[in-house]
């Protein structure tokens, strides 16, 4: 619900209005999925990401013009020290209506009580299989056993909505789609089908071998399911069904088959600060250095905030066959 003194003031060329921000809070990350990241990567020293503080700050500017949605996410947010605090501070932002995090499920049997706690809503938990030797396969470094817990500690938690995240790559796992709905529909749980993106150079697998798309998938399901289309009542990239007879959601984001950049009403703000208008192009602002050259002065911020809707592009174009255009991974962006 947006509070009578939230003006919605983040609205671009195309009338688009930004009422939600994703923040990655750490590029780091304690897997090495396939499609996310190469095995050798370097990451930035801790002086060039934003402070917590100066996280909080900017999530206060967003709010104070018009943004009531934060999505927390990474790399892997939950092993940035004091993410805790930090999400507890942005969970009592009086203008934020909607504190909701992605994360590998890694510390979830750990962290799961002082999210709820924090105030975060909802997770959405990466879970590309349910066979542990392709998990580590895929994830190079992660133990499938410890996210499974991971992901039942937070259904128990009671998190108002858990949804699990799946990139799915033919070959990989492609054949695994319907054990995966299956796993959503036995939980009580939502999950939703991503198609890979070509964000940065990953050295695993050929992207335009690997891509299978949500049609596909779609096809796939509706032999074991009965699924129903759901009407979009949301601005996201997502097509929902339900899986009939259940309350679970089948969502899929399908930036390749269905470009969903019209009702596009996020921006995203990397580790290092950098303002994304799009995740598919390098439409940018250097939040870090305006901030630390006008330390306090939240108006001059709030002002770039407001102008930086001009840059923002109309749309992305993904090509899968040919080498990445967009050189930052999706952990430096935040998915
Ligand atoms: N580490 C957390 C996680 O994995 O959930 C949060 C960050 S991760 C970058 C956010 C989401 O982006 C995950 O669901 C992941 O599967 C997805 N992702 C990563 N690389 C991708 C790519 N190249 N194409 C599509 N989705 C990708
Ligand atoms: Fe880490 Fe998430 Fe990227 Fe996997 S998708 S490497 S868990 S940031």
């Amino acid at each position: 619900m947006r509070h009578p003194k939230q003006a919605r003031q983040l609205v671009d060329r195309f009338g688009r209005s930004v009422d939600y921000v994703r923040i990655s809070i750490t590029d780091r990350c304690d897997f090495r999925c396939v499609y996310c990241m190469s095995e050798e990567m370097t990451f930035l020293p801790r002086e060039q990401i934003l402070s917590l503080e100066e996280i909080h700050l900017l999530a206060k500017c967003f709010t104070e013009l018009g943004v009531n949605k934060i999505r927390i996410t990474g790399g892997e947010p939950l092993i940035r020290r004091n993410a805790l605090e930090l999400l507890q501070k942005l969970g009592q932002l009086p203008l934020l209506d909607e504190l909701v995090m992605t994360t590998n499920g890694s510390q979830l049997v750990q962290t799961a009580k002082q999210l709820k706690k924090a105030h975060v809503k909802r997770l959405n938990i990466s879970l590309d299989t349910l066979d542990a030797k392709k998990f580590k396969t895929l994830t190079r470094t992660g133990d499938l056993n410890i996210v499974l817990k991971g992901i039942r500690t937070a259904i128990n938690t009671g998190f108002e909505r858990i949804k699990i995240n799946a990139v799915i790559l033919k070959n990989r796992n492609h054949d695994e789609v319907a054990d995966l709905v299956q796993f959503a529909l036995d939980s009580g749980i939502d999950i939703s089908f991503i198609e890979e993106m070509p964000l940065g150079f990953v050295d695993a697998h050929n992207r335009a071998e690997a891509y299978y798309s949500s049609d596909q998938i779609l096809t796939d399901l509706q032999k074991q399911f009965t699924l129903e289309k759901i009407d979009a009542t949301t601005a996201g990239p997502s097509d929902y069904y339900r899986v009939q007879g259940s309350q679970t959601k089948v969502g899929f984001i399908s930036p390749h088959s269905h470009n969903f950049c019209s009702t596009c009403n996020r921006v995203r703000l990397t580790a290092e600060g950098q303002l994304l208008l799009c995740l598919g192009n390098e439409h940018s602002i250097d939040l870090k250095t305006a901030l630390r050259s006008h330390p306090d002065d939240t108006d001059y911020i709030k002002q770039l905030l407001i102008d930086s809707m001009h840059i923002k592009p109309e749309k992305h174009e993904f090509n899968l066959s040919e080498q990445p255009i967009i050189m930052r991974h999706m952990n430096s962006t935040g998915g």
